[in-house]
């Protein structure tokens, strides 16, 4: 897993140099100032949010202005969500059920259902507005019984909504996008060792060889009484390893701009119902350059606050411009003594050094009565 880690990071910042930039002429959905996360409301199903950096608000993300956005709002009680630039995709339903995926085009500001199918991949993005996924269907036999479980890929285009499926043979399982250029995908294929060129169409598949990068790095993770995280660096022509970070309850790789990493300090502990617990919410964020492994742009997290986790999916970025989200939760005490946990994130820009929380008002729950 090590390995693998170091090799996708070294993918992506070896195209970090080479600089294949996404020169787009399709017009995409413009995003300044929100940053999307789902959240469990005060009644305990989940939906998805829609905060605002810049008015430091947090209201549904649902596009419906007639809905009260309860149990059967259309960005509530969803399985799982992923984002593109362009579009949200809302999964419902489980593997053993199969999944009807939803897209939420934020351009059009509308939902629509996409595919019904047993497994679906996060999106792939692509160039050009192309988004690729793997979608499983069962094949049935005579007797109507499940038989199989099919593979393929397919291409979406955002722009249009035109979806087309790539694969005539089935696939083993699914397909990882690391990287593109304007007319090359770079894929690593489930069932299939190494990475892979294909055309913007899946076909010409050759073998792909990642060129020498000139770092790669390094993640340990230390067991004690609790998880611990050390990243190195080390150089390919050199061999000399640097440390980058230790001690990181959890940290986060930011992508090729601005080349950091976010790392966690002193992780909480977990506020319970139970009465001897107790709430220990201190905490650091810092922002570390890979290239000269400075650790900048320090914030410590409120007293009211708890970050327990940074790491993110990579392909559900919690990021604006310069603003990054992580989730939190605060904690709230009235003055019964009862004791209460909101959910919202936690969003801090390296440019301008701001650090606030925006909250979710919808998501107040209490967790310890006074009595
Ligand atoms: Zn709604």
């Amino acid at each position: 897993m090590k390995k693998l880690l170091s090799l996708i990071l070294v993918t992506l910042l070896m195209f970090s140099f080479v600089s294949c930039k996404d020169t787009t002429e399709i017009p995409e959905y413009k995003n300044d100032r929100y940053i999307y996360a789902i959240v469990p409301t005060t009644e305990g199903y989940k939906t998805l949010i829609k905060f605002d950096v810049v008015e430091k608000t947090a209201v549904s993300a649902c596009p419906d202005p007639l809905c009260e956005h309860g149990r059967s709002c259309p960005v509530s009680g969803m399985s799982n969500c992923s984002m593109t630039d362009n579009c949200i995709y809302i999964e419902r339903g489980d593997i053993s059920t199969g999944k009807s995926v939803y897209v939420y085009d934020l351009a059009k500001n509308e939902i629509s259902l996409f595919v019904e199918c047993k497994q679906i991949s996060t999106p792939q993005k692509g160039p050009n507005g192309l988004v690729y996924f793997t979608i499983s269907q069962i094949e049935y036999n005579d007797e109507g019984l499940a038989e199989k479980e099919i593979f393929h890929l397919y291409c979406r285009n955002e722009k249009t909504g035109e979806l087309k499926r790539l694969t005539t043979e089935p696939l083993a399982g699914f397909a990882h996008l690391p990287n593109y250029a304007e007319d090359k995908l770079i894929w690593t294929l489930s069932g299939e060792p190494g990475y892979w060129s294909t055309d913007i169409d899946f076909q010409n598949r050759q073998p792909y060889e990642i060129p020498r990068a000139d770092y790669m790095f390094e993640f340990d993770t230390i067991y004690t009484n609790t998880l611990r995280h050390e990243v190195y660096r080390i150089n390919n022509i050199t061999g000399e390893k640097s440390l980058i970070f230790k001690d990181a309850a959890s940290f986060r790789y930011l992508g090729n701009y601005p080349n950091y990493y976010a790392a966690l300090y002193k992780p909480m502990v977990a506020v319970g119902e139970d009465e001897e617990l107790e709430y220990i919410h201190t905490g650091e964020i810092a922002y570390i350059d890979l290239y000269d492994t400075s650790k900048t742009f320090i914030w410590d997290v409120p007293e009211d606050i708890s970050v327990p986790n940074i790491y993110n999916e990579v392909r559900n970025p919690r990021r604006v411009n310069d603003y990054h989200g992580f989730d939190c939760q605060q904690y709230e005490t009235d003055e019964q003594g009862n004791l209460y946990q909101l959910h919202g994130i936690f969003v801090v820009n390296p440019t301008t050094k701001e650090a606030f929380p925006i909250i979710y008002e919808g998501s107040r729950r209490l967790i310890r009565s006074a009595e």
